[in-house]
């Protein structure tokens, strides 16, 4: 059964939640400022590259939050500009509650919560409800806009967004594969899950929004786009050099 919870209980609940979090992380509030004990909590987290969705919804995220959720690379940050739910869930809990992911709110203010666990059988319903609903939430945010720390690249020409758009336009590209094998499945360079083959966008989605932070088409990745195995590629050379060999003439390439 569902349990009520005080502002302390709420902060003690949140950290467990994010210290027992595997692949799911979602930490909605509309304020962010995070305490040192959240910090560090989100570095381990990110050095275990597990990814965290953070979606907030007052613009103005001041300085020192921007500068260290920046340099993370597996923490995703959303804007909903009318955001005003508060909620935090991990793949087997969930806190609703008035608190903000907000150190001043966790020191001074009278905050309610509610925890709810999805393996009772009385709170699943109320977790999947909720879930939904967040993910609705996320799929109408915007992508935080992070600059760049520092340009290591010449700036190309090439931005995420075109990058994106080209995707969809590569149906008149002159390169397309006519007399091809069938292969049509290729993998994420960076988490090997399977996708559609294209070399121009070797990422799922999910390691798309990581990469973007940066766009850094040089970054080291794990996994050849085409065969799948393990080999240092990068964006701008997605496949190992046996797949690029056998591939360059029927499928369009970065370079
Ligand atoms: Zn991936
Ligand atoms: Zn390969």
């Amino acid at each position: 059964m569902a349990k009520f919870l005080t502002t302390i209980d709420i902060t003690y609940e949140i950290q467990k939640l994010i210290r027992e979090a595997n692949d799911t992380l979602y930490l909605v509030s509309p304020y962010l400022k995070l305490s040192v004990n959240f910090k560090e909590l989100l570095k381990i987290r990110n050095a275990d590259e597990k990814i965290t969705r953070i979606i907030f919804g007052k613009q103005e995220l001041n300085p020192e939050e921007l500068n260290f959720l920046k340099p993370l690379r597996f923490v995703i940050l959303k804007y909903y500009q009318n955001l005003h739910a508060k909620c935090y869930l991990n793949d087997d809990k969930m806190i609703i509650t008035s608190m903000n992911f907000y150190e001043y709110s966790m020191q001074t203010n009278k905050e309610m919560g509610v925890l709810i666990d999805k393996s009772d059988p009385a709170d699943e319903q109320i977790y999947n409800d909720a879930l939904s609903e967040i993910k609705r939430i996320l799929s109408n945010s915007d992508d935080f806009d992070f600059t760049p720390i520092v340009e290591k690249t010449p700036s190309k020409e090439k931005t995420p967004s075109k990058f994106y758009s080209k995707k969809q336009s590569t149906v008149n590209s002159k390169k397309q594969p006519t007399n091809y094998s069938k292969k049509e499945e290729g993998f994420c360079i960076r988490c090997k899950k399977s996708l559609k083959l294209n070399p121009l966008v070797p990422f799922c989605i999910d390691c798309f929004n990581i990469w973007k932070k940066y766009s850094d088409e040089e970054y080291q990745e794990k996994y050849c786009h085409i065969c799948g195995k393990g080999n240092k590629t990068s964006k701008l050379k997605p496949a190992c050099i046996e797949c690029y060999r056998k591939n360059s003439k029927v499928l369009e390439f970065p370079i």
